[in-house]
């Protein structure tokens, strides 16, 4: 018999392209990780520090459905790339964080952009723009055996046929080594963690009936129905 005192919470788990599970323990993901992108939303693209916020494992969905969250009325796309870690540590060092990777996917980081802009201007934490329920859907995980690494390639998004955001992964500014390591630094990771890897440049706002399409060279292809 159980001694938990309410029903156990449904662990998150991920598809794995060829079969198999990917237990998720944490999401994180980067900001402004594209130049493009950072100017788009009135940043200085050089390099500074990374940041990182996070969403919750329960916030990423594989079904394909995006329903259009409460209380906002400009909800964006961000296509990104998910890492999916098979083991981590602290302090790891940037030659040796491509070892705990243990494969990637295709991500949409959905925002409710009215409320993240209201939250960075008063200086507020971002949850209430990001961490919003099956706010990042996700795609099968694809191990490192099959895809290799993801240092580049096309990254796209179409929303109703029409290509809104358009890049290239070689384009990030904190290579997926170096945000492994820099995160390593501040968290213990671990087995599990997810780092959603930023967004090109051209996000922009959906509707209920639109439908998005993310590409990545070597991923595929994801569609996300907005209901
Ligand atoms: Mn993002």
């Amino acid at each position: 018999m159980s001694d938990t005192v309410i029903d156990v919470p449904p662990a998150v788990m991920l598809p794995v392209a060829g079969g198999g599970l990917f237990p998720v323990r944490r999401v994180y993901c980067i900001g402004r990780n594209y130049a493009a992108h950072a100017i788009e939303m009135g940043h200085d693209p050089d390099k500074e520090p990374p940041f990182f916020f996070q969403k919750n494992p329960d916030n990423l969905d594989p079904t394909g459905d995006f329903p259009y969250p409460a209380k906002t009325s400009d909800v964006h796309h961000e296509a990104e790339v998910a890492v999916m870690l098979k083991s981590g540590g602290t302090n790891i060092p940037v030659g040796a964080a491509l070892d705990h990777v243990f494969g990637y996917a295709l991500a949409l980081d959905m925002t409710r952009r009215d409320l993240q802009g209201e939250a960075k201007k008063a200086g507020r934490p971002w949850e209430i723009g990001k961490a919003v329920e099956k706010s990042a859907p996700v795609g099968p995980v694809h191990p490192v055996e099959e895809v290799g690494h993801l240092a580049e390639g096309r990254i796209a998004l179409e929303v109703n046929g029409e290509l809104r955001q358009e890049g290239n992964l070689n384009q990030m500014i904190w290579k997926v080594d170096e945000m492994i390591a820099y995160l390593s630094e501040y968290f213990e990771l671990a087995g599990g963690d997810v780092i959603l890897s930023g967004t090109p440049s051209g996000v922009g706002p959906v509707h209920p009936g639109d439908v998005m399409k993310i590409e990545v060279d070597r991923l595929g292809s994801m569609t996300v129905k907005v209901s």
